[in-house]
């Protein structure tokens, strides 16, 4: 039997074990996928039982997203510009990383706001920690002609900006009342939202009627933000899709089938939030 982790510290609020246990039934597939809880302490440890074969790979979650980046023997280009790995395979060349956020975020879009990307003027996205760089990664991989980066703390937006290049405006927060009118695309990428947090000062009336509000935030599944943007009549998108999609490349690479995002999946996911 084919074996799947994610492995993170603490685990037991993670969602993926309920994701790919619901495509492993769908598609007959003899394997199985486990959330181990693994201390910082053990991860060199962890990762060589994987080396060793004893599954065909695995999640990652906080806090060992950096760490095994390092411990790995090979990554994709993506995860070494993102800087970060979520996703293992075992290879018989070793151990290979890969990072499916940036692939979350965009298949959520593509299934939730067709056409998001064209003619498309500008993106603001809110937050620069490690989320905020994989849909960087993700954005410019659609040539966003214009992104502006709005953070509480402005020296970490212009340190990531200056990491991955190309034009990112980088400002404090309040500076969303500047670039409002002309963002086609709002992304949060904080925290806030998440145990009833708002924003302050994020008026999103001064958007064009045509933005889309993204959030990667999932728990509430309806944010603050979200809410806003509904009341003001602009689409939105939220963060659980982003959820579901990133977990599509892994189920492939370890058990040879491309599985689906459906309403079905969706629903029972959205049942346990
Ligand atoms: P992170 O690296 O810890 O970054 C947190 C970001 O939030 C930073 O930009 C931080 O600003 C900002 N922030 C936190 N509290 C704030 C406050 N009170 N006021 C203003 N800014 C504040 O976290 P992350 O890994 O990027 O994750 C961010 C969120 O995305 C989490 O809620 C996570 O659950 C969610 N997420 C969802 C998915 C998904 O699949 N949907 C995937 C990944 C993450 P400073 O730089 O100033 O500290």
């Amino acid at each position: 039997m084919k074996r799947a982790f994610v492995i993170g510290h603490p685990i037991a609020h993670s969602r993926s074990p309920l994701i790919h246990g619901h495509w492993i039934k769908e598609h007959g597939v003899d394997g199985s996928y486990e959330a181990i809880d693994v201390a910082p302490a053990d991860i060199g440890a962890f990762i060589e039982r994987v080396r060793s074969g004893e599954f065909v790979g695995g999640n990652v979650t906080i806090p060992h997203k950096e760490a095994v980046f390092a411990l790995v023997d090979s990554r994709d280009d993506l995860a070494e510009e993102i800087g970060a790995a979520n996703t293992l395979v075992t290879r018989v060349d070793g151990l290979h990383a890969f990072n499916t956020d940036y692939l979350g975020f965009l298949g959520n879009l593509d299934q939730n706001a067709p056409g998001w990307d064209a003619n498309l003027e500008s993106a603001v996205v809110l937050g620069a920690g490690g989320s905020a760089r994989a849909i960087l990664v993700a954005l410019k991989s659609r040539n966003v002609p214009a992104i502006h980066l709005l953070n509480r703390t402005v020296e970490k937006a212009q340190n990531l900006a200056f990491d991955l290049g190309g034009r990112i405006e980088c400002g404090p927060l309040s500076e969303f009342r500047s670039v409002a009118a002309r963002a086609s695309l709002v992304v949060n990428c904080t925290s806030i939202g998440m145990q009833g947090s708002s924003f302050d000062g994020i008026d999103l009336g001064l958007l064009p009627k045509s933005a889309i509000v993204t959030d990667i935030v999932y728990v509430p599944l309806e944010t603050p933000l979200l809410a806003a943007a509904r009341t003001a009549g602009l689409k939105t998108v939220d963060g659980l899709g982003m959820l579901l999609h990133q977990a599509v490349p892994g189920f492939e690479a370890w058990f040879g089938v491309r599985p689906e995002v459906t309403p079905e999946l969706r629903r029972l996911i959205e049942a346990t939030l």
